[in-house]
């Protein structure tokens, strides 16, 4: 079995005590992901660290459709 590649350093990376957005657990460390755009405003996207991870697997998995896609 292989270890999963090591996380990037990221200059935004500051996990701070919240509530996850995606899981919606509660007092966990999270991590600022971006904004969300809503029909009611624009929100700060956090996470707790399984679902970073998570979320790291699909943006990986675009990522890798995107560099297979025909270019145009
Ligand atoms: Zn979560």
């Amino acid at each position: 079995m292989t270890e999963p590649p090591a996380r990037l350093p990221h200059p935004r990376r500051h996990w701070t005590p919240g509530t996850c957005w995606r899981c919606e657990a509660r007092e966990v460390p999270v991590l600022w992901l971006g904004p969300v755009q809503t029909s009611s405003g624009t929100g700060s996207f956090t996470a707790c660290d399984p679902c970073v991870r998570r979320l790291e697997t699909y943006v990986r998995r675009e990522l890798a459709l995107r560099d297979t896609a025909p270019a145009f």
